[in-house]
C-alpha cells in the first residue's frame, strides 16, 4: 500500500472554501475537483490513509460486488488507462491501491489531514462559515462543508452482554485491524451473513481450526463468477473515457449490467427456467432484475428465489443445513444481493458449524466463547461481527453539526430522511452529503454517484461564486415534495417490506426507503434540470 501523507510535512490554514470529511472515493474526488476548480480545500480523514470503506473493510474476502471496470473514477483517459484491475471484481487490497495511485498522480494527499476526526461544526450566520473541531484539537472554518462519510461507515456496534468479559479476541470487518489477524489453528465464531459476512466465511474456513457461523437471517447469495479481467472492456471503456462517463450517467445503475424489460408472464416455464440460468452463470445483481416485474409481482420474484433456494439444496450435502441457508422470509433482492466465491460450499467442510440464532438466540458471550439460548456453548478464540452499519444516518450524525438554532441536520428525519435530491437538508445551508439518503446512494455504482454528486456540488459552488451569493440551503416545501417523490416511488417495490438498512420504520409501523429507487439515470436528469434552472427548490442568497 502506498504511504500516507505525514501531516507535519506541511501546515494547514485555519480557513478553507471547501472542507471535505472522508477520503474514500466520494472525498478524493471532492479534493480534486474542487481544488481544480480554484478553491482552496482541505480533507478530513478518520483513517490514516485514503480508501474510506476500502480501508476499513480489509477483512479476508472482501471484494467490490459491481464489475471493477465501472467501478473506478472516470476522471480522465489518462487515470483510467494508468491502472489495469486483475479481476472482475476487484479484491479489497486492489482497491485500496487503486485508490491511493489515484490519490497520488494526482497528488491529492497533501490536502488531507489524517488520524483526523471532525468532532463538531456549527453554522455561523453572519460569516456565512461552518466552524469545525477536530479531534487533534484543530479549529478551522470552511464556506462549505461536504459530507463525504459514506453510507456504510458508522459500523453497528456488538449488542451482546458479556463482550467485555470475552478472553479471546473479536473484530469486526466493518474496522478489520490493520495487523495479521491470527486465524490458523483457531476456533472462530462469526456473527452476521449479509455481504461481508458471506465474503468471509469462505477465507476464514480456509484457515481456521473450526468456524462456527451464526445465523440469524438467511441471505440470498448467487456466485460472484469472479474471473480475470476482461480485456477487451476494459479497452473498449478506456477508448473513451468522457464517453463512458456518458454512458454510465444515463444507465439505471450506473454500470453496463442488463435488466429485464418484460415480465415473467411473457415467458413459458421453460424458457424463464433457461433465463434465470443463463443469469446465474453469468454472475452478479442482474440476477434482481432478471424480469421487469421482478421487484414489484411476488410470483415473478418467487420463480428466481425458488431456483436460488434449489441451487443451495444442490450445493451443499447436509438437507438441514441446506435448509436453514434457504432464505424464505423475503424475496430476493429485497435485501441486497449477495455475491460470493464458494459461500454455500463452505457449508460441506468438516470443520464448519452453522448456528441458526433464530432458533436459539444468542445469550451472552462467556470468557471462552457465545452461550445460546438452548444450552449450548461454542468455545471460541477469535469473534468476527459482521452485523452492519447504521447506514444513512450514522455518519452524518457523528459529525456533530448543528445550525444556529443548536439542531442537527437529522432532527427533522424522524419519519425518514428529509433531503432534496439526497444532496442537502433544510436549516443547514452550505452542508453537502454526497451520496445521501433521497438520491440512488447504494443502489447504483458508488463510485459513478460519487463523481456526480461531487460534479454537482462544485458547479454549484462555482454557480454562487459567479452570482455573487453566499448560501444554499432546500426550500421547506421543495424538501418535502422531494422526500415524498422518493417514497412514492418506492410504493410498490417488495423491498420496502422487508427490514434491512435501507429502510425507516416509524413508530406507527409505517416505512419509508431510503434511498431512490427510480434509477441513477433518472435521478441524474432531474439534479441536473434542477441545477440548469439556477438551482430549482433551493433557496440561494
Ligand atoms: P448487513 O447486510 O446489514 O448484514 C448484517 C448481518 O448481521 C445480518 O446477517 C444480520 O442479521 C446480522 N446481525 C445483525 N445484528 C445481529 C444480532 N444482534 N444477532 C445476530 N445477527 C445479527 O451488513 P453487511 O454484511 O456489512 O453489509 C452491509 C452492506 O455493505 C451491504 O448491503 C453492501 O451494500 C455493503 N457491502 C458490500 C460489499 C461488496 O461490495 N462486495 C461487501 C460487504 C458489504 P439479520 O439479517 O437477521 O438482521
Amino acid at each position: 500500500m502506498a504511504s500516507t501523507a505525514d501531516n507535519n510535512s506541511f501546515t494547514q490554514a485555519d480557513e478553507y472554501d471547501v472542507v471535505v470529511v472522508g477520503a474514500g472515493f466520494g472525498g478524493v474526488y471532492g479534493i480534486h475537483r474542487f481544488r481544480q476548480d480554484g478553491l482552496s480545500v482541505l480533507g478530513i480523514e478518520g483513517g490514516s490513509g485514503v480508501g474510506g470503506v476500502w480501508f476499513h473493510n480489509r477483512y479476508p474476502g472482501a471484494r467490490v460486488d459491481i464489475d471493477s471496470v465501472v467501478y473506478c473514477y472516470h476522471i480522465s483517459n489518462e487515470i483510467y488507462r494508468g491502472w489495469k484491475w486483475k479481476e472482475r471484481y476487484a479484491a479489497q487490497p486492489e482497491l485500496l491501491e487503486y485508490i491511493n495511485y489515484v490519490a497520488d498522480t494526482l497528488d491529492l494527499k497533501k490536502h488531507i489531514l489524517f488520524n483526523t476526526w471532525m468532532t463538531a461544526g456549527e453554522w455561523q450566520p453572519a460569516e456565512k462559515r461552518y466552524v469545525i473541531k477536530t479531534s487533534t484539537g484543530r479549529t478551522i472554518r470552511a464556506k462549505f462543508l461536504v459530507m463525504a462519510t459514506g453510507q456504510l461507515s458508522e459500523a453497528r456496534k456488538p449488542p451482546f452482554p458479556g463482550l467485555d468479559e470475552f478472553k479471546g479476541e473479536w473484530v469486526q470487518t466493518s474496522h478489520w485491524p490493520d495487523r495479521e489477524v491470527k486465524l490458523a489453528g483457531r476456533r472462530i465464531g462469526i456473527i452476521g451473513t449479509g455481504s461481508s459476512g458471506v465474503q468471509a466465511v469462505p477465507r476464514l474456513a480456509e484457515q481456521a481450526r473450526h468456524l462456527t457461523v451464526f445465523q440469524r437471517s438467511p441471505n440470498y447469495s448467487v456466485p460472484a463468477q469472479n474471473k480475470p479481467l476482461d480485456e477487451a472492456t476494459w479497452e473498449m471503456v478506456g477508448a473513451d473515457v468522457p464517453a463512458e462517463k456518458a454512458r454510465l450517467l444515463k444507465h439505471f445503475g450506473a454500470q453496463h449490467r442488463p435488466r429485464g424489460t418484460q415480465p415473467a408472464s411473457a415467458f413459458t416455464p421453460e424458457e424463464q427456467q433457461a433465463m434465470i440460468e443463463k443469469q446465474w452463470n453469468a454472475g452478479g445483481h442482474a440476477m434482481s432484475a432478471i424480469f421487469s416485474d421482478q421487484t414489484t409481482n411476488a410470483a415473478s420474484n418467487e420463480l428466481v428465489a425458488e431456483f436460488v433456494r434449489n441451487k443451495i439444496r444442490q450445493t451443499v450435502k447436509d438437507p438441514v443445513v441446506a435448509e436453514k441457508l434457504c432464505p424464505k422470509d423475503h424475496p430476493i433482492g429485497t435485501r441486497r444481493l449477495c455475491l460470493d466465491i464458494g459461500y454455500h460450499e463452505t457449508y460441506n467442510r468438516d470443520n464448519v458449524t452453522l448456528v441458526d440464532v433464530r432458533e436459539a438466540p444468542i445469550e451472552r458471550i462467556t470468557a471462552t466463547g457465545i452461550q445460546t439460548r438452548d444450552g449450548k456453548h461454542y468455545e471460541l478464540d477469535l469473534i468476527v461481527f459482521a452485523i452492519g452499519f447504521d447506514a444513512f444516518k450514522g455518519a452524518v450524525n457523528s459529525a456533530n453539526i448543528r445550525n444556529e438554532h443548536g439542531r442537527a441536520p437529522t432532527d427533522h428525519w424522524d419519519r425518514g430522511p428529509q433531503t432534496l435530491l439526497g444532496l442537502m437538508t433544510s436549516g443547514f445551508p452550505n452542508l453537502f452529503m454526497v451520496a445521501g439518503a433521497g438520491s440512488t446512494s447504494v443502489l447504483a455504482n458508488m463510485v459513478m454517484v460519487d463523481e456526480h454528486h461531487v460534479d454537482w456540488i462544485a458547479d454549484c459552488i462555482q454557480h454562487l461564486k459567479k452570482n455573487g451569493l453566499q448560501s444554499i440551503e432546500p426550500e421547506v416545501g421543495a424538501e418535502r415534495d422531494w422526500s415524498q417523490f422518493v417514497a412514492d416511488a418506492a410504493g410498490k417495490i417488495l423491498r420496502l417490506n422487508v427490514n434491512n438498512y435501507m429502510v425507516h420504520v416509524n413508530k406507527d409501523g409505517s416505512r419509508v426507503f431510503m434511498p431512490y429507487v427510480g434509477g441513477f439515470d433518472k435521478y441524474v436528469a432531474l439534479a441536473d434540470a434542477s441545477a440548469a434552472k439556477g438551482y430549482e427548490g433551493f433557496k440561494l442568497q
